[in-house]
């Protein structure tokens, strides 16, 4: 894969879009009605959308919903 920048850990969840503020693929989060970006992490639901396809193919995350 030959993205323009590595992702980071926190920022992993960029990969996808964001369920929580509609953040579309490698777009920052926002906050605050879109007016501030999340430069540093991203929404716990988008963290959990990330690993999402993970978890469905092996459904081994002991079921958390929040
Ligand atoms: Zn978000």
């Amino acid at each position: 894969m030959s993205e323009t920048e590595p992702l980071t850990y926190p920022l992993l969840p960029l990969a996808v879009a964001c369920p929580r503020c509609g953040s579309g693929p490698r777009q920052y989060c926002t906050s605050h009605g879109g007016t501030r970006l999340r430069r540093s992490d991203v929404h716990q639901d988008r963290t959990r959308a990330y690993r999402a396809p993970l978890s469905t193919a092996r459904t081994d995350d002991g079921g958390q919903e929040r």
